[in-house]
């Protein structure tokens, strides 16, 4: 029997065990936390009961991913539970961009704008299902269902702040914006449209679901199944050089490129270890979460009922953030985001008191407090938020890189997401799951498609290995 070792137990870590374990593959997973998960992680904090997702939160590309929607993870406690609105993006004068998993119902409330929505995203989330075979893996390869991925593609090779011009009306640009943002990337670069109308068009096709019981549902469902298939699992262990790797057939590396070329040092061939040596960060989030009583006062009726809320008023205003965090400038009103799960999933509020999930973006490395600018932004849309505050806890850059080693300088994106990267991944190669030693791989969000709970790069990694194998 062929046997792996599988180095992080983030959901793409367990995605890459489970594909072997499924294969006969008999899979081993050292895990340097206590608790395995990674970036889907939650735990009761502020006052007992109150569930706080310690990083990813709302899962349009999770509930859609070919890989996880595979598994029979219901089996195992995982189900996912969505809120009326999937996501608001509020603007000074009480209005918002409302987005909606119907394009139709999205459309209807942009006004002028609702045309321009449903041409960008109606035929692309009709055909999201083919589509995501092409998009959740490397761009470099022969498609599967070319004449849809080219419709879907010509806009993702813009900038973000030139796709948003197709729109006139503010709400309808700030709520692209926001959601293009999530790339951590200055918005007038090219391709910075690419992972807003990724995540819009899976969120039109599937919403933005949370995982009841929080995103730790998520990787519990995924280590049962893969225990059920004969994998082992082992907490508290971190692995820092080669010599700690029992012999095995696979190696399947979890983690920031940066980490590999440390854990492997010369057996790394010389052109890979110099680009995981150099490989680029993004900016960082710093994360606040709170205990809010009675609900968030949103100004905007639909933020009221929404998973997510976008905290930074009109694009130009975002784009300036976005610019300012790049250049390592924290921005006084910085791009806040807004989780509130607990509208899903209501078990994870204590009576009145509600766990309201938030980070703001900053720049990489950022050594200050940024609490009061996001307790800021959110009053700024919801006056009276601060008086609701029961209690809170802090995530800075610094606390996030030792919570998780692949969050470097608190960048939760596991790397840049410039052109180079989202092309080709930490490397310039066409394989970018290999790390140019036979039997060694890396399978984290550094590798395409990139971040989120998909387990994409993980399931993509492991088909290769399994490939060597045979
Ligand atoms: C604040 C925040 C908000 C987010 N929001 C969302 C969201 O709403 N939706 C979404 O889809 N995604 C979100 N993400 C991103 C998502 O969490 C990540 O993209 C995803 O977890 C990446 O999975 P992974 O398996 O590649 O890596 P990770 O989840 O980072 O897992 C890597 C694992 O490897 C372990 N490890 C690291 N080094 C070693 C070592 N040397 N030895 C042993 N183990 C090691 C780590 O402890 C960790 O458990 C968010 C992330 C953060 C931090």
């Amino acid at each position: 029997m062929s046997t792996a070792i599988v180095v992080g137990a983030g959901p793409n870590g367990l995605a890459a065990a489970i594909t072997l374990a499924q294969a006969g593959v008999q899979v081993t997973v050292l895990e340097a936390a206590d608790e395995i998960g990674g970036g889907t992680r939650s735990s009761e904090a502020i006052i007992p009961g109150l569930l706080h997702d310690h990083c990813s939160a709302i899962h349009p590309m999770a509930v859609g991913s070919p890989f996880l929607s595979g598994l029979p993870l219901e089996r195992y406690g995982l189900s996912w539970r969505w809120s009326e609105v999937d996501c608001a993006h509020p603007l000074d004068d009480g209005s918002a961009g409302v987005l909606y998993r119907s394009v139709d119902q999205t459309a209807d409330g942009l006004g002028g704008d609702g045309s321009r929505w449903r041409a960008l995203f109606s035929g692309p989330s009709s055909k999201y299902d083919a589509l995501s075979d092409d998009i959740m893996g490397p761009l470099l390869r022969i498609p599967s269902h070319p004449l849809t991925l080219a419709r879907f593609g010509v806009p993702t090779v813009l900038p973000a702040s030139t796709l948003a011009r197709c729109f006139r009306t503010p709400e309808a640009r700030a709520l692209f914006g926001g959601v293009a943002a999530h790339a951590f990337r200055p918005l007038h670069h090219p391709m910075t449209s690419a992972i807003g109308l990724g995540i819009l068009t899976a969120g039109h096709r599937h919403g933005w679901p949370v995982a009841a019981g929080g995103s730790q549902s998520i990787a519990n469902a995924m280590a049962s199944l893969l225990v059920d298939l004969g994998g082992k699992i082992e907490t508290g262990v971190r692995i820092e050089t080669a010599s700690q790797l029992p012999p095995n057939d696979v190696t399947m590396f979890d983690l920031a490129p940066e980490a590999i070329a440390g854990i492997l040092g010369d057996r790394l061939p010389r052109r890979v270890s110099r680009a995981y040596r150099r490989f680029r960060r993004g900016p960082g989030a710093f994360k606040v979460d709170f205990a809010v009583e009675d609900s968030v006062p949103w100004t905007n009726p639909a933020a009221r009922h929404a998973g997510t809320v976008h905290v930074v008023g009109e694009f130009p205003e975002l784009a300036a953030a976005e610019r300012d965090v790049h250049a390592g400038r924290m921005p006084e009103r910085p791009f806040v985001l807004v989780g509130q799960q607990y509208l899903a999933d209501p078990q994870r509020s204590v009576g009145n008191v509600h766990p309201l999930w938030t980070y703001a973006h900053v720049p990489n490395g950022y050594t200050g407090d940024a609490t009061e600018a996001i307790v800021c932004q959110i009053e700024r849309f919801a006056p009276g938020f601060r008086e609701r505050i029961v209690g809170y806890t802090v995530r800075s850059t610094t606390q996030m890189a030792s919570y998780n080693l692949n969050y470097v300088g608190g960048d939760i994106m596991t790397g840049s997401k410039d052109v180079r990267r989202l092309v080709f991944g930490p490397r310039t190669t066409l394989s970018p799951y290999r790390v140019g030693i036979p039997g060694m791989f890396i399978c984290s969000a550094a590798t395409p498609p990139g971040p989120g709970a998909h387990g994409m790069c993980g399931a993509n990694a492991a088909q290769l290995a399994l490939d060597e194998l045979r």
